[in-house]
This record gives C-alpha cells, sequence and structure tokens, in this order.
C-alpha cells in the first residue's frame, strides 16, 4: 500500500477530496488529448503540463499509472454543437492535402511541443480513427438500451430521456431548464427531437472526405463518443482521473459521462474529474479563433509582437509552474521575466548543492522543509506552494554557501535527495544547455589563437592538425592578411 495524503479537488462534487484510487497500488488517467489541425499553442500546452505534473507525482508516490492520452484526428466540429464542417476536412480541403496529411502533420508538431517542455509521452494514446469500431459498437449498445436513435442516417442520444433518471448536468451543477432554455430552439429541418440531444454517429454529406461504413449508412463518430469509447477500451467501465481543460466541461465531458452511464449503466464511471484553468492573454483565454494565441517557436524566439525577447521551454514550464492548475494564468513580459530569474536561481543551487561544505550543525530544519514540499503537492497539485518551499531550500543552500549558515552531511543529503526528485522527477524541470553563441565564439578564437602560435614558431604539422580537426567537426578555416577567420560548414 501507498501512505501519503493525497487530495485533489474534485470537478463533479465540487470538493477536495482524499484520492482513493478503485485498485490499489494502480491509477487509471484518461486526459482529452489535441485536435490535431493546427499547431498546438501555449494554452493546449498549459493543459497538457499540468496533467504531466500529475502523472509524475502519482508515479513519484509509487502508484502504476496508465495514462491514456487522445488524438482527435475525426469528429470535432467546427461549433461543439455538432454544426459546420469537420476541423481535419476543412483545412484539408484548404490545403489541399489528405487529413492524414494534416493529421501526421499537427501530431508531430504536437509530440515536439510536449518533448520540448519536458513532457512524459502518456502510456497509451489513440486515435479517434483507429478507433471507429469501438465507436459504432459503443453507439449500437446505447440504442439497445434506448438512449439513441437514428434519424436520417445520424444518430442522437436522447438526453431529455437520459436526464428522467439521471443527473445530466452533474459535472457542472448547471439548472437543465436553463439549459434547455439558452439552446436553440429546433426548427423543422432538425432531425434530432430534443434540443440538447447530440450526435453519436454524424451522416456524412457526400463531399465529406473521411467517413466509414456503419450500420447507419457512411458517416462519421462525433467527437464526445471518441474519448468515452477508448477510455472504456484501456481504462475500464469505471477508472480514476478524467482530467482536460475547465471549458470542456460544460459540453464535450458532460455528454462523455451521459455516454458512458447510458451504455454501461455505472453511475459513476469516472471517480475523480479534473480540470485545468486557462492560460490568458491581457485576461482573455488563449485561443486560435481570437487571434491571442503564441505558439511555442514564437515564445521561444521572441518573435512574437507582445514580447520583449525569447524565453527557453524551461522559463516557460517553471512560469506555468507558479500559478496553480486551478487558476487563470495571465501571460506577460514581466512574468516571463521574472521566471527566467527564478528558475535561472534555481538552477543554481541544484548546483551549488553538490559542492556545498558540510558541518556539525544544522541552522534550518530540512525534515520540516522536505514535509512541506510533499504537503503542497498533496493538496491538489499546489506547485505554487511546492515552489515557494523549494526557493526556501535555495536561500539555505546559498547561505550555507556564503558561510552564513551551516549544514551537516545528513541534512544535505537529504535536501539534495528532496530537490532532485522533486524539481527534476516530479515538476519536471531540466538544466538546459543553450548554445550560447558568444562561448563558442570565444572558444573558436582562442583554438585560432593557439594554431597562430603554432605557425609563428613555424610547427606547421600542429598548425594543419589543428585545421584538419575543425573541418571534421564542420569549422572551416580561412587564413588571410588580417589572422585566420572560421565558418561554419553546412
Ligand atoms: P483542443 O485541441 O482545442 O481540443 O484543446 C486541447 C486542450 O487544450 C483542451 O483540454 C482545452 O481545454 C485546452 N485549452 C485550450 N485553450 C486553452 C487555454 N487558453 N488555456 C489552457 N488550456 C487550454
Ligand atoms: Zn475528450
Amino acid at each position: 500500500m501507498i501512505h501519503h495524503d493525497l487530495k485533489l479537488y474534485n470537478t463533479l462534487t465540487r470538493q477536495t477530496e482524499k484520492f482513493v484510487p478503485l485498485h490499489p497500488n494502480l491509477v487509471g488517467m484518461y486526459v482529452c488529448g489535441p485536435t490535431v489541425y493546427s499547431n498546438a499553442h501555449l494554452g493546449n500546452a498549459r493543459t497538457f503540463i499540468s496533467f504531466d505534473v500529475v502523472f509524475r507525482y502519482l508515479q513519484h508516490l509509487g502508484y502504476k499509472v496508465r495514462y491514456v492520452r487522445n488524438i482527435t484526428d475525426a469528429g470535432h466540429l467546427e461549433s461543439d454543437a455538432d454544426e459546420g464542417e469537420d476541423k481535419i476536412s476543412r483545412k484539408a480541403k484548404i490545403e489541399q492535402l489528405e487529413p492524414m496529411e494534416i493529421v501526421q502533420r499537427y501530431t508531430i508538431d504536437f509530440h515536439q511541443m510536449m518533448a520540448s517542455f519536458n513532457a512524459l509521452p502518456p502510456s497509451i494514446e489513440p486515435t479517434a480513427t483507429g478507433h471507429i469500431i469501438e465507436q459504432i459498437e459503443m453507439t449500437k449498445q446505447i440504442m439497445a438500451n434506448g438512449f439513441a436513435y437514428e434519424s436520417n442516417g445520424t444518430v442522437y442520444f436522447d438526453v431529455e430521456k437520459f436526464a428522467k433518471d439521471n443527473n445530466y448536468t452533474a459535472l457542472t451543477g448547471r439548472n437543465l431548464d436553463d439549459l434547455l432554455n439558452g439552446t436553440r430552439e429546433l426548427s423543422g429541418q432538425d432531425d434530432k427531437r430534443g434540443r440538447l440531444d447530440f450526435a453519436l454517429w454524424i451522416k456524412a454529406k457526400p463531399e465529406h472526405i473521411m467517413k466509414w461504413p456503419s450500420p447507419w449508412g457512411e458517416g462519421f463518430p462525433g467527437w464526445h463518443l471518441e474519448c468515452s469509447a477508448m477510455s472504456r477500451k484501456y481504462l475500464g467501465e469505471q477508472f480514476d482521473i478524467h482530467g482536460g481543460g475547465m471549458d470542456l466541461a460544460p459540453t464535450h465531458h458532460t455528454n462523455e459521462i451521459a455516454q458512458n452511464i447510458a451504455c454501461t449503466h455505472h453511475k459513476t464511471p469516472v471517480t475523480y474529474w479534473m480540470h485545468t484553468n486557462m492560460l490568458t492573454v491581457n485576461g482573455q483565454k488563449m485561443s486560435k479563433s481570437l487571434g491571442n494565441s503564441f505558439l511555442p517557436h514564437e515564445l521561444f524566439n521572441g518573435s512574437h509582437p507582445l514580447l520583449d525577447k525569447g524565453y527557453s521551454p524551461m522559463t516557460v514550464r517553471f512560469f506555468m509552474l507558479q500559478a496553480h492548475y486551478r487558476s487563470t494564468l495571465d501571460f506577460s513580459n514581466e512574468a516571463l521575466q521574472a521566471a527566467e530569474k527564478g528558475f535561472a536561481r534555481l538552477m543554481n543551487a541544484m548546483k551549488l548543492i553538490e559542492h556545498l561544505k558540510v558541518g556539525v550543525s544544522s541552522t534550518s530544519n530540512v525534515q520540516v522543509l522536505r514535509e512541506n514540499i510533499y504537503a503542497a503537492l498533496d493538496d491538489d497539485f499546489n506547485t505554487p506552494i511546492a515552489l515557494s518551499h523549494i526557493f526556501e531550500a535555495t536561500r539555505i543552500i546559498n547561505s550555507v554557501n556564503d558561510g552564513k549558515e551551516s549544514i551537516t552531511h545528513e541534512d544535505k543529503e537529504l535536501l539534495k535527495k528532496t530537490l532532485y526528485e522533486i524539481v527534476y522527477q516530479v515538476l519536471g524541470l531540466k538544466e538546459e544547455n543553450a548554445v550560447n553563441t558568444d562561448k563558442i565564439d570565444g572558444l573558436m578564437n582562442m583554438i585560432l589563437e593557439v594554431r597562430n602560435e603554432a605557425k609563428t614558431r613555424k610547427d606547421f604539422s600542429t598548425s594543419d592538425l589543428i585545421r584538419d580537426k575543425l573541418k571534421e567537426i564542420g569549422f572551416d578555416i580561412k587564413d588571410g592578411k588580417e589572422g585566420s577567420k572560421y565558418s561554419l560548414i553546412n
């Protein structure tokens, strides 16, 4: 058994609860992944970095975690209300590419972005197009249970029927009548019976590219269905944690729950629902449609017009961890600059701790500090509080290094172990060996000076050896009247 006090905020109960997995030592976690029709932006990154910390901390506590994060490569329409075109089909038409070329391009882009932020890959990354059969089967089951109907080749989930015996809005606590009143009234042209009904399977128009045969004709699955079908397939009819951005709770997740209950009759298919808050720009949600999104490379090289300069991926990860995942986080130059300084201080302390001199007593209580860090992470993954205790650790390290405080050998080892585990393994931060062009330049000029001295001594075998070796590495040396110059061979 794992002994700890992990508590997490459950959107479903609106309470912070003790974490008790369904099976001791095992955790099943599903997080809605990206829709791969365009480059993932930093808002998307925030959500996935938050769950990366959840994944890492659960593993650190000793759980065997099966983390499933899907790739949405079909079925996500332009509007969440089953209207408009499939986002991927639309992009494929605009770019005159196969939909799968779009999917491939942006899946690679997403993976590169996540790797640059040092996020661990999930245990399973299933795609919607790879699970069409499972989605058709689930639709059949929901129909057989009486919670869905077919109309003109499209299959709808019957929300009103479901809501008779189930709390359809359990996740958000909204009033069903208010929701009904706020939804567009049906016109004679609608195929669905109730205004809240949503599509499980959608009939494809003749021009639609991504379609599959089904008992109801050619079509494609609805967006909500893929997550129900894939979470059920890989994590079972009941599992521990389901996550995603807060914006997914009212529709996507609400419908996922309804589908799972209608299919399997389990009243609580998921024990804990976790939702991350939004990354904002000047207080507005960062989103592609609002045109205020930042792409990772624009941030790394500072090319975005709102930025003063570029910031490294670990600075950005650190910046994100300085806010709790359930709070909004606003993007600003000042906050990023502060994060850059804070991160550099932390990395410096991580290096200093190796060589700290030990004494006969400790001025600070390292054991308490360690407990404080764990208490913060156990309190709904409170990374900003954990970081504030980690900064107390850097203060201690600097003071001991300056000879103002002392630390025993045991405490130094405990502090080192704590920082290594928490900073590197749990928070997923790492030392960045930024290639510093000034330093390379200095190094090259030094080598050329040595070579020049060899030439002055008429030691041509040494000067030629240096030139040839540099060529092997990729530097071209040109000797001229004003001395030697180097350039990179491409
Ligand atoms: P999408 O690719 O649009 O389906 O979004 C992927 C994930 O990113 C979802 O969980 C969204 O809730 C999340 N997301 C989108 N915009 C933001 C944002 N500005 N801040 C945090 N998460 C976001
Ligand atoms: Zn989903």
